[in-house]
């Protein structure tokens, strides 16, 4: 399988529009970070993880040409804002399969009414195919299974994925036992760290750094990184040797 990093940034990306900050004016392209979102092509399936203001972009570099399924974490803006941008799949494909929480798929509902209603539809507004996803029920993609993780973004349920041995998890600040039972040992771990200071609704460096050891995955690559964590090339020197900063448009085979 293939991972492709769409984006690794927090969710303003960086550049911050306006920011002064060093990371912001840096020349080093890996610290340049997109709104968060990966890209996994298994033997038969191409599966999309959010899909932020900045997915277009992201589709347009990466040349992803299908997405056999949309999966959602959550329904922050910096996850959903660019579902329009379906569009050009919806065209190609008809309706894309979106799985999400309930909670989730209401408040898409909601805001992108145009892409979920069946009457009166506007000609060229896209569609969806709505999958509720339920903690404990894996599903399959395809042929390739994807198991649920259930963490909290502060009070907010988020899901994290398992695709056979790559675990993807974000806007984590905590997750239960059980749910780390689930990914023990995994092969490769994407997980969110902000920066070094704590946050109230997700991992900073230290917090990612403890799940880390107790899942014990082979690797760990950090996303969904805020300017104020640093530049790339610093970060990378503060991990251990089996943990890395991912940055946009990464690329792993596993
Ligand atoms: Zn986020």
């Amino acid at each position: 399988m293939k991972i492709y990093f769409l984006g690794t940034g927090t969710s303003q990306g960086i550049p911050v529009i306006g920011s002064k900050h060093s990371v912001c004016s840096s020349t080093d392209s890996r610290d340049k970070r997109l709104r968060v979102s990966v890209w996994v092509t298994t033997e038969d399936a191409s599966i999309v993880i959010d899909c932020g203001p900045d997915f277009r972009q992201q589709m347009l570099t990466s040349k992803c040409e299908r997405i056999d399924a949309l999966l959602f974490t959550h329904e922050h803006a910096d996850h959903t804002a660019g579902l329009d941008d379906i569009r050009p799949f919806y065209f190609q494909q008809g309706a894309i399969p979106v799985y999400a929480h309930q909670r989730v798929l209401t408040n898409l509902a909601k805001r992108f009414d145009y892409i979920f209603e069946n009457e009166n539809k506007y000609p060229g507004a896209p569609s969806v195919h709505t999958h509720e996803v339920v903690n404990q029920h894996a599903f399959l993609v395809k042929n390739t299974t994807v198991v649920p993780i259930n963490a909290l973004h502060g009070n907010l349920q988020v899901f994290g994925y398992r695709i056979q041995d790559f675990v993807y998890l974000t806007d984590v600040k905590t997750i239960e036992d059980a749910e780390i039972a689930k990914i023990k040992n995994c092969k490769v771990l994407v997980i969110n760290c902000l920066r070094e200071e704590p946050h109230a609704t997700h991992f900073n460096l230290e917090e990612a750094l403890h799940f880390i050891s107790l899942v014990q995955p082979k690797e760990a690559y950090l996303t969904h990184i805020s300017h104020v964590f640093g530049f790339h090339e610093e970060i990378q020197q503060k991990l251990p040797k089996n943990v890395f900063v991912a940055h946009d448009n990464l690329v792993i085979t596993m």
